[in-house]
Protein backbone atom coordinates (compact mmCIF):
# COMPACT_ATOMS: atom_id res chain seq x y z
CA UNK A 1 0.00 0.00 0.00
CA UNK A 2 1.08 3.47 -0.73
CA UNK A 3 1.98 6.30 1.96
CA UNK A 4 -0.10 9.22 1.86
CA UNK A 5 1.92 12.03 4.23
CA UNK A 6 -0.29 14.85 5.18
CA UNK A 7 0.03 17.86 6.50
CA UNK A 8 -0.82 19.44 9.62
CA UNK A 9 -3.71 21.10 8.66
CA UNK A 10 -4.90 17.68 6.88
CA UNK A 11 -4.17 16.02 10.19
CA UNK A 12 -5.38 18.51 12.66
CA UNK A 13 -9.28 17.76 10.83
CA UNK A 14 -8.49 14.23 10.65
CA UNK A 15 -7.92 14.40 14.14
CA UNK A 16 -11.13 16.59 14.53
CA UNK A 17 -13.34 13.15 12.84
CA UNK A 18 -13.49 14.59 9.67
CA UNK A 19 -13.67 11.96 6.92
CA UNK A 20 -13.10 13.60 3.71
CA UNK A 21 -9.98 14.80 2.45
CA UNK A 22 -9.88 18.11 0.50
CA UNK A 23 -7.69 19.01 -2.56
CA UNK A 24 -6.36 22.15 -1.21
CA UNK A 25 -4.66 20.10 1.08
CA UNK A 26 -3.01 18.11 -0.79
CA UNK A 27 -1.66 20.18 -3.87
CA UNK A 28 0.79 17.74 -5.52
CA UNK A 29 -0.90 14.55 -4.90
CA UNK A 30 -0.13 12.13 -7.82
CA UNK A 31 -1.70 9.36 -6.67
CA UNK A 32 -5.03 8.15 -6.86
CA UNK A 33 -7.87 5.42 -7.34
CA UNK A 34 -6.01 3.07 -4.43
CA UNK A 35 -6.00 2.59 -0.75
CA UNK A 36 -3.20 4.83 0.94
CA UNK A 37 -1.89 4.29 4.06
CA UNK A 38 -1.69 7.68 5.88
CA UNK A 39 1.01 9.73 8.05
CA UNK A 40 1.88 12.62 9.70
CA UNK A 41 5.08 14.56 8.61
CA UNK A 42 6.74 13.00 11.38
CA UNK A 43 5.89 9.63 10.09
CA UNK A 44 3.05 8.28 12.49
CA UNK A 45 0.62 6.29 11.39
CA UNK A 46 -2.98 7.99 11.39
CA UNK A 47 -5.27 5.55 9.57
CA UNK A 48 -6.54 3.91 6.09
CA UNK A 49 -7.64 5.81 3.40
CA UNK A 50 -8.67 5.67 -0.18
CA UNK A 51 -7.75 8.29 -2.80
CA UNK A 52 -10.42 9.15 -5.86
CA UNK A 53 -11.84 12.47 -6.85
CA UNK A 54 -15.37 13.14 -6.44
CA UNK A 55 -17.20 15.76 -7.09
CA UNK A 56 -16.30 17.22 -3.22
CA UNK A 57 -12.59 16.10 -1.75
CA UNK A 58 -10.40 13.95 -3.56
CA UNK A 59 -10.68 11.20 -1.44
CA UNK A 60 -12.27 9.81 2.48
CA UNK A 61 -10.41 8.61 5.25
CA UNK A 62 -11.78 4.68 5.95
CA UNK A 63 -10.24 4.57 9.44
CA UNK A 64 -8.42 5.31 11.82
CA UNK A 65 -6.83 1.50 11.95
CA UNK A 66 -5.25 -0.50 9.43
CA UNK A 67 -7.57 -2.22 7.55
CA UNK A 68 -7.95 -4.00 4.22
CA UNK A 69 -11.75 -2.49 1.94
CA UNK A 70 -12.45 -6.07 1.32
CA UNK A 71 -16.03 -8.12 1.81
CA UNK A 72 -14.84 -8.87 5.20
CA UNK A 73 -15.15 -5.46 6.00
CA UNK A 74 -17.75 -4.08 4.36
CA UNK A 75 -20.09 -7.15 5.63
CA UNK A 76 -19.25 -5.51 9.13
CA UNK A 77 -20.10 -1.87 7.94
CA UNK A 78 -23.51 -3.20 6.23
CA UNK A 79 -24.10 -5.04 9.77
CA UNK A 80 -23.89 -2.39 11.86
CA UNK A 81 -25.50 0.32 9.64
CA UNK A 82 -28.57 -2.50 9.43
CA UNK A 83 -29.03 -2.45 12.95
CA UNK A 84 -28.94 1.27 13.38
CA UNK A 85 -32.64 0.82 11.21
CA UNK A 86 -34.16 -1.51 12.58
CA UNK A 87 -36.87 1.03 13.36
CA UNK A 88 -37.44 1.93 9.83
CA UNK A 89 -37.56 -1.92 8.92
CA UNK A 90 -40.16 -2.30 11.25
CA UNK A 91 -42.41 0.68 10.31
CA UNK A 92 -45.14 -0.58 8.09
CA UNK A 93 -45.87 2.41 7.06
CA UNK A 94 -42.70 2.88 5.22
CA UNK A 95 -41.41 0.98 2.52
CA UNK A 96 -38.01 3.30 1.51
CA UNK A 97 -35.36 4.83 3.38
CA UNK A 98 -31.80 4.91 3.11
CA UNK A 99 -29.88 2.12 4.30
CA UNK A 100 -26.09 2.84 3.95
CA UNK A 101 -25.13 6.69 3.95
CA UNK A 102 -21.38 7.66 3.28
CA UNK A 103 -18.75 8.48 6.10
CA UNK A 104 -22.31 8.44 8.50
CA UNK A 105 -22.02 4.65 8.34
CA UNK A 106 -17.97 4.45 7.92
CA UNK A 107 -16.99 4.57 4.15
CA UNK A 108 -17.78 7.77 2.38
CA UNK A 109 -18.28 7.64 -1.24
CA UNK A 110 -21.53 5.20 -2.23
CA UNK A 111 -24.93 5.10 -0.70
CA UNK A 112 -27.02 2.63 -0.86
CA UNK A 113 -31.22 3.57 -0.68
CA UNK A 114 -34.13 0.59 -0.44
CA UNK A 115 -37.32 0.93 -2.11
CA UNK A 116 -39.46 -1.86 -1.00
CA UNK A 117 -38.05 -4.97 -2.10
CA UNK A 118 -34.88 -3.34 -4.13
CA UNK A 119 -31.83 -1.65 -3.36
CA UNK A 120 -30.41 1.25 -4.92
CA UNK A 121 -26.39 1.83 -5.21
CA UNK A 122 -25.19 5.23 -5.52
CA UNK A 123 -21.50 5.07 -6.42
CA UNK A 124 -19.89 8.53 -6.53
CA UNK A 125 -16.68 7.98 -7.53
CA UNK A 126 -14.32 5.67 -9.54
CA UNK A 127 -12.93 3.59 -6.34
CA UNK A 128 -16.04 2.72 -5.06
CA UNK A 129 -17.11 1.23 -8.55
CA UNK A 130 -13.99 -0.36 -9.09
CA UNK A 131 -14.79 -2.22 -5.71
CA UNK A 132 -18.37 -2.75 -6.18
CA UNK A 133 -18.11 -6.81 -6.27
CA UNK A 134 -17.22 -6.79 -2.94
CA UNK A 135 -19.75 -3.97 -1.77
CA UNK A 136 -22.41 -5.79 -3.72
CA UNK A 137 -20.88 -9.57 -1.93
CA UNK A 138 -21.02 -7.92 1.36
CA UNK A 139 -24.38 -6.46 1.17
CA UNK A 140 -25.92 -9.71 -0.39
CA UNK A 141 -24.89 -11.37 2.28
CA UNK A 142 -25.89 -8.76 4.91
CA UNK A 143 -29.54 -8.42 3.62
CA UNK A 144 -30.63 -11.49 1.62
CA UNK A 145 -34.12 -10.12 1.92
CA UNK A 146 -33.54 -7.59 -1.10
CA UNK A 147 -34.80 -8.85 -4.20
CA UNK A 148 -32.84 -7.22 -6.62
CA UNK A 149 -30.46 -4.05 -7.02
CA UNK A 150 -29.96 -1.03 -9.15
CA UNK A 151 -27.18 1.24 -9.26
CA UNK A 152 -26.20 5.16 -10.16
CA UNK A 153 -23.21 6.79 -11.63
CA UNK A 154 -22.34 10.03 -10.00
CA UNK A 155 -19.28 10.34 -11.44
CA UNK A 156 -17.33 11.33 -14.56
CA UNK A 157 -16.03 9.17 -17.31
CA UNK A 158 -18.79 6.14 -17.76
CA UNK A 159 -20.80 5.50 -20.94
CA UNK A 160 -24.09 5.25 -18.53
CA UNK A 161 -25.98 6.77 -15.27
CA UNK A 162 -28.15 3.93 -14.63
CA UNK A 163 -27.98 0.24 -14.89
CA UNK A 164 -29.49 -2.86 -13.19
CA UNK A 165 -26.70 -4.93 -10.88
CA UNK A 166 -28.37 -7.77 -9.25
CA UNK A 167 -31.39 -10.08 -8.93
CA UNK A 168 -34.84 -9.74 -9.85
CA UNK A 169 -35.66 -6.74 -12.00
CA UNK A 170 -38.23 -3.58 -10.90
CA UNK A 171 -41.39 -2.70 -13.04
CA UNK A 172 -40.37 0.34 -14.86
CA UNK A 173 -42.77 2.01 -12.33
CA UNK A 174 -44.30 1.43 -8.84
CA UNK A 175 -45.62 2.45 -5.68
CA UNK A 176 -43.65 2.81 -2.04
CA UNK A 177 -44.54 3.89 1.17
CA UNK A 178 -43.88 6.45 3.43
CA UNK A 179 -45.81 7.40 6.57
CA UNK A 180 -48.70 5.72 4.76
CA UNK A 181 -48.46 8.01 2.33
CA UNK A 182 -48.09 6.47 -1.68
CA UNK A 183 -45.43 7.68 -3.84
CA UNK A 184 -44.60 6.47 -7.41
CA UNK A 185 -41.02 5.71 -8.08
CA UNK A 186 -38.53 4.53 -10.76
CA UNK A 187 -34.92 2.82 -10.49
CA UNK A 188 -33.81 2.78 -13.88
CA UNK A 189 -34.61 6.00 -15.44
CA UNK A 190 -31.65 8.90 -14.98
CA UNK A 191 -30.24 10.03 -12.09
CA UNK A 192 -33.51 10.57 -10.18
CA UNK A 193 -36.08 8.10 -8.99
CA UNK A 194 -39.40 10.52 -8.49
CA UNK A 195 -38.91 10.80 -4.67
CA UNK A 196 -36.11 12.66 -2.89
CA UNK A 197 -35.87 10.61 0.40
CA UNK A 198 -33.91 12.82 2.66
CA UNK A 199 -37.50 14.65 2.89
CA UNK A 200 -39.15 12.16 5.03
CA UNK A 201 -39.38 14.51 7.98
CA UNK A 202 -40.92 17.27 6.48
CA UNK A 203 -43.43 15.37 4.20
CA UNK A 204 -44.01 13.41 7.77
CA UNK A 205 -44.57 17.19 9.68
CA UNK A 206 -47.37 17.67 6.02
CA UNK A 207 -49.04 14.22 6.40
CA UNK A 208 -49.52 15.34 9.91
CA UNK A 209 -51.68 18.15 9.47
CA UNK A 210 -49.41 21.69 9.09
CA UNK A 211 -51.23 22.46 6.42
CA UNK A 212 -54.66 21.25 7.23
CA UNK A 213 -57.45 23.18 5.49
CA UNK A 214 -55.01 25.74 3.85
CA UNK A 215 -53.74 26.61 0.30
CA UNK A 216 -49.98 25.46 -0.50
CA UNK A 217 -48.40 26.68 -3.33
CA UNK A 218 -45.43 24.67 -3.77
CA UNK A 219 -42.22 25.85 -5.90
CA UNK A 220 -39.21 23.71 -7.51
CA UNK A 221 -41.80 21.02 -7.06
CA UNK A 222 -40.31 17.99 -8.91
CA UNK A 223 -42.86 14.77 -8.79
CA UNK A 224 -44.71 17.34 -6.11
CA UNK A 225 -44.23 15.08 -3.22
CA UNK A 226 -44.95 18.24 -0.54
CA UNK A 227 -48.03 18.56 -2.17
CA UNK A 228 -49.18 15.12 -2.17
CA UNK A 229 -48.04 14.65 1.40
CA UNK A 230 -49.96 17.92 2.03
CA UNK A 231 -53.05 16.72 0.15
CA UNK A 232 -53.03 13.71 2.09
CA UNK A 233 -52.67 16.05 5.64
CA UNK A 234 -55.84 17.51 4.66
CA UNK A 235 -54.75 20.75 2.47
CA UNK A 236 -58.12 22.18 0.81
CA UNK A 237 -55.81 23.35 -2.32
CA UNK A 238 -52.21 22.54 -3.42
CA UNK A 239 -50.12 24.83 -6.82
CA UNK A 240 -47.08 22.48 -7.50
CA UNK A 241 -44.71 24.53 -10.14
CA UNK A 242 -41.74 23.07 -11.73
CA UNK A 243 -39.89 24.29 -15.30
CA UNK A 244 -39.37 20.29 -16.55
CA UNK A 245 -42.30 19.36 -18.35
CA UNK A 246 -42.23 16.07 -17.17
CA UNK A 247 -42.79 17.12 -13.62
CA UNK A 248 -46.55 17.11 -14.40
CA UNK A 249 -47.10 13.57 -15.21
CA UNK A 250 -44.47 12.39 -12.09
CA UNK A 251 -46.49 14.62 -9.99
CA UNK A 252 -50.12 13.31 -11.14
CA UNK A 253 -49.12 9.51 -11.00
CA UNK A 254 -48.07 10.72 -6.53
CA UNK A 255 -51.43 12.03 -6.51
CA UNK A 256 -53.46 8.87 -8.61
CA UNK A 257 -51.85 6.62 -6.14
CA UNK A 258 -53.35 7.71 -3.28
CA UNK A 259 -56.90 8.28 -4.96
CA UNK A 260 -57.17 11.93 -4.36
CA UNK A 261 -59.09 13.54 -6.87
CA UNK A 262 -57.38 16.57 -9.10
CA UNK A 263 -59.75 19.08 -9.06
CA UNK A 264 -58.08 21.06 -6.39
CA UNK A 265 -54.37 20.29 -7.39
CA UNK A 266 -52.71 21.80 -10.13
CA UNK A 267 -49.91 21.13 -11.92
CA UNK A 268 -47.88 24.68 -13.48
CA UNK A 269 -44.84 24.11 -15.70
CA UNK A 270 -43.15 27.92 -15.37
CA UNK A 271 -40.20 29.05 -14.27
CA UNK A 272 -40.61 29.62 -10.20
CA UNK A 273 -40.12 33.99 -10.62
CA UNK A 274 -42.51 34.04 -13.44
CA UNK A 275 -44.62 31.86 -11.15
CA UNK A 276 -44.33 34.91 -8.46
CA UNK A 277 -45.20 37.51 -11.32
CA UNK A 278 -48.03 35.48 -12.16
CA UNK A 279 -49.74 34.84 -9.22
CA UNK A 280 -49.35 38.76 -8.53
CA UNK A 281 -51.04 39.31 -11.94
CA UNK A 282 -54.02 37.34 -10.77
CA UNK A 283 -54.48 38.81 -7.08
CA UNK A 284 -53.68 34.80 -5.97
CA UNK A 285 -52.77 34.31 -2.40
CA UNK A 286 -51.28 30.87 -0.32
CA UNK A 287 -51.76 29.86 3.36
CA UNK A 288 -48.27 27.80 3.00
CA UNK A 289 -45.29 28.33 0.32
CA UNK A 290 -42.83 25.81 -0.05
CA UNK A 291 -39.47 26.91 -1.20
CA UNK A 292 -36.73 24.02 -2.30
CA UNK A 293 -34.99 25.70 -4.94
CA UNK A 294 -31.91 23.33 -6.23
CA UNK A 295 -28.77 25.32 -4.96
CA UNK A 296 -27.48 26.46 -8.17
CA UNK A 297 -29.42 26.92 -11.41
CA UNK A 298 -28.09 28.30 -14.49
CA UNK A 299 -32.04 29.26 -17.44
CA UNK A 300 -31.62 31.35 -20.74
CA UNK A 301 -32.08 34.49 -18.09
CA UNK A 302 -30.40 34.09 -15.11
CA UNK A 303 -28.26 32.26 -12.64
CA UNK A 304 -29.34 31.18 -9.68
CA UNK A 305 -27.63 30.42 -6.45
CA UNK A 306 -28.58 29.58 -3.25
CA UNK A 307 -26.24 31.18 -1.47
CA UNK A 308 -26.66 34.94 -2.83
CA UNK A 309 -30.20 34.84 -4.04
CA UNK A 310 -32.17 32.74 -1.54
CA UNK A 311 -33.37 36.11 -0.21
CA UNK A 312 -35.01 37.36 -3.65
CA UNK A 313 -37.25 33.85 -3.02
CA UNK A 314 -38.65 35.00 0.18
CA UNK A 315 -39.14 38.38 -0.48
CA UNK A 316 -41.45 37.32 -3.94
CA UNK A 317 -42.67 34.57 -1.48
CA UNK A 318 -44.03 37.04 1.24
CA UNK A 319 -46.12 39.02 -1.36
CA UNK A 320 -48.00 36.34 -2.11
CA UNK A 321 -48.56 34.48 1.42
CA UNK A 322 -51.45 35.04 3.05
CA UNK A 323 -51.50 37.19 6.56
CA UNK A 324 -50.31 34.62 8.86
CA UNK A 325 -48.95 32.12 6.41
CA UNK A 326 -46.46 29.79 6.86
CA UNK A 327 -43.25 29.05 4.92
CA UNK A 328 -41.12 26.31 4.64
CA UNK A 329 -37.69 26.94 3.27
CA UNK A 330 -35.36 24.62 2.31
CA UNK A 331 -31.69 23.86 1.19
CA UNK A 332 -29.19 21.16 0.49
CA UNK A 333 -26.65 23.17 -0.30
CA UNK A 334 -23.34 22.05 1.51
CA UNK A 335 -21.60 24.81 1.19
CA UNK A 336 -23.69 26.96 2.63
CA UNK A 337 -24.01 26.90 6.32
CA UNK A 338 -26.76 26.87 8.55
CA UNK A 339 -25.81 30.54 10.43
CA UNK A 340 -25.47 32.36 6.32
CA UNK A 341 -28.78 30.25 5.29
CA UNK A 342 -30.26 31.75 8.04
CA UNK A 343 -28.76 35.08 6.93
CA UNK A 344 -30.40 34.71 3.52
CA UNK A 345 -33.96 34.14 4.84
CA UNK A 346 -33.55 37.34 7.51
CA UNK A 347 -32.57 39.23 4.57
CA UNK A 348 -35.44 38.36 2.52
CA UNK A 349 -37.92 39.18 5.54
CA UNK A 350 -36.53 42.96 5.51
CA UNK A 351 -36.98 43.38 9.35
CA UNK A 352 -41.24 42.00 8.58
CA UNK A 353 -42.17 39.91 11.86
CA UNK A 354 -41.72 36.53 12.00
CA UNK A 355 -41.55 33.31 14.12
CA UNK A 356 -39.30 29.77 13.33
CA UNK A 357 -41.95 27.30 14.21
CA UNK A 358 -39.55 24.01 13.67
CA UNK A 359 -36.27 23.36 12.33
CA UNK A 360 -35.33 19.91 9.92
CA UNK A 361 -32.41 18.91 9.11
CA UNK A 362 -31.47 14.87 7.87
CA UNK A 363 -33.69 12.24 8.93
CA UNK A 364 -32.58 9.16 10.89
CA UNK A 365 -31.90 6.65 8.18
CA UNK A 366 -29.40 9.73 6.82
CA UNK A 367 -27.03 8.70 9.72
CA UNK A 368 -24.53 11.60 8.91
CA UNK A 369 -20.80 12.16 10.55
CA UNK A 370 -21.67 14.46 13.49
CA UNK A 371 -18.05 16.33 13.31
CA UNK A 372 -18.46 17.26 9.75
CA UNK A 373 -21.11 20.07 9.65
CA UNK A 374 -21.30 19.52 6.02
CA UNK A 375 -22.51 16.42 5.81
CA UNK A 376 -25.61 17.16 7.59
CA UNK A 377 -26.26 19.24 4.41
CA UNK A 378 -30.15 19.39 4.65
CA UNK A 379 -31.71 22.72 6.49
CA UNK A 380 -35.21 23.56 6.43
CA UNK A 381 -37.65 26.03 8.58
CA UNK A 382 -41.00 26.17 8.56
CA UNK A 383 -41.32 30.17 9.44
CA UNK A 384 -44.74 31.33 10.50
CA UNK A 385 -44.97 35.42 9.07
CA UNK A 386 -46.73 38.07 11.04
CA UNK A 387 -48.51 40.24 8.36
N1 LIG B 1 -38.96 19.94 -3.86
C1 LIG B 1 -38.71 18.76 -4.65
C2 LIG B 1 -37.30 18.67 -5.14
C3 LIG B 1 -36.82 19.85 -5.96
S1 LIG B 1 -35.50 19.46 -7.02
C4 LIG B 1 -39.07 17.51 -3.85
O1 LIG B 1 -39.22 17.59 -2.63
O2 LIG B 1 -39.21 16.46 -4.45
C5 LIG B 1 -35.37 20.95 -7.88
C6 LIG B 1 -36.42 21.14 -8.97
O3 LIG B 1 -36.35 22.50 -9.35
C7 LIG B 1 -36.21 20.33 -10.25
O4 LIG B 1 -37.34 19.54 -10.47
C8 LIG B 1 -36.05 21.40 -11.35
O5 LIG B 1 -36.73 21.06 -12.55
C9 LIG B 1 -36.69 22.61 -10.72
N2 LIG B 1 -36.21 23.92 -11.18
C10 LIG B 1 -34.94 24.32 -11.39
N3 LIG B 1 -34.89 25.63 -11.68
C11 LIG B 1 -36.18 26.07 -11.66
C12 LIG B 1 -36.78 27.35 -11.85
N4 LIG B 1 -36.05 28.41 -12.14
N5 LIG B 1 -38.11 27.44 -11.72
C13 LIG B 1 -38.87 26.37 -11.43
N6 LIG B 1 -38.35 25.13 -11.21
C14 LIG B 1 -37.02 24.99 -11.34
Amino acid sequence: MNKLTVNQQAEEKLRKGLFLLEKKDFPHLSLTNQCVEVRNAAGKFLGTAYLSAQNKGIGWLISHERITADAAFFRGLFAQAKDRRSAYRQAAHTSAYRLFNQDGDGFGGFTVDLYNDFALFSWYNEFVYAIKEEILTAFRDVFPEVAGAYEKIRFKGLAYESAHVYGAEAPDTFIVLENGVRYQVFLNDGLMTGIFLDQHDVRASLVDGLAAGKSLLNLFSYTAAFSAAAAMGGARQTVSVDLAKRSRELSEAHFRANGLALDQHQFVVMEAFDYFRYAKRHHLQYDVIVLDPPSFARNKKQTFSVAKDYHRLIREALEILSPQGLLIVSTNAANLSKSKFKEEIEKGFAGLGHRYLAEYGLPADFVYNKKDRSSNYLKVFTIKVDK
